[in-house]
């Protein structure tokens, strides 16, 4: 019998989503999956194409429990979902761990595995969450854009999807070493990476009408 973990605020894991694998790395509270979802620009969504399947990159965002995502009206992907269950897959990489041994080395990350079922957001909500993604790319960004045209709207389909299973796994720290390999005179250690944003390149085919705004000038060095 598994152990139990005890999950305040979370997902208690089911026998989809209990971290098998190195469990001690497995997360269950909202707290801790959460921030990974809400750090990455982008996900991958596993579907099933004609039965068989496929995973497909995107942009998301979260509010509350609910994962959302959007694209096209014309989107295969997103006709093909609704109403469906997918699994949602995000990571971040955050170093590589150089050991003594190609075996031990590994790689440094934040990650969560997602299920749900995708329904379309349309109406006010959709209006409103267009915004809250904006939000979360440049936070203040969504008010200083015109509004959204009606046509526009209509060529673009929001999914939403209420997180009903989850799962986090985070491997943090240092090189974890066979023993006998500790005396062998190689450098081991983290080759520690980020993601950043480095500049704002205007678009040149426009006529430059103002500075860009504060808040866009101190996305500049963020580390997601
Ligand atoms: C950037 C990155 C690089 C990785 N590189 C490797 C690699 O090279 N080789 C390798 O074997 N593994 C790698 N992993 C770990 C990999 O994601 C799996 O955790 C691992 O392979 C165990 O798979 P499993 O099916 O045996 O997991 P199990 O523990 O049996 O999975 C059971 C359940 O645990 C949850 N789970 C498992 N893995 C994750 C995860 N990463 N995040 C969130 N939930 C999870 C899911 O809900 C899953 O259904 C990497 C992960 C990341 C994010």
């Amino acid at each position: 019998m598994p152990r139990e973990i005890p999950v305040s605020d979370g997902f208690p894991p089911s026998e989809r989503t209990r971290v098998r694998r190195l469990p001690e790395r497995g997360l269950y509270e909202r707290s801790e999956i959460y921030p990974v979802i809400d750090s990455a620009l982008t996900c991958t969504v596993a579907y099933l194409l004609d039965g068989r399947p496929i995973a497909t990159p995107t942009a998301h965002w979260r509010d509350g429990d609910q994962l959302y995502w959007h694209g096209s009206a014309a989107s295969r992907f997103l006709k093909s979902v609704v109403g469906t269950e997918v699994c949602v897959s995000i990571h971040l990489t955050d170093g590589i761990v150089l050991a003594r041994s190609g075996f031990d080395s590994s790689m440094n990350y934040r990650s969560a595995t997602l299920f749900g079922i995708c329904e379309e957001i349309t109406g006010a909500e959709k209006v409103t969450q267009l915004d809250a993604f904006v939000e979360k790319i440049v936070p203040g960004r969504s008010k200083e854009l015109r509004a959204s045209h009606d046509q526009e709207l209509k060529a673009t389909t929001m999914l939403g999807m209420k997180i009903i299973e989850a799962s986090g796994k985070i491997r943090d720290g240092s090189v974890h070493d066979n023993s006998d390999d500790a005396n062998e005179k190689i450098w081991a250690g983290v080759l520690e990476m980020e993601t950043r944003f480095t500049g704002l390149t205007p678009d040149e085919e426009t006529p430059v009408i103002a500075a860009p705004s504060q808040l866009l000038e101190q996305m500049i060095g963020k580390k997601i």
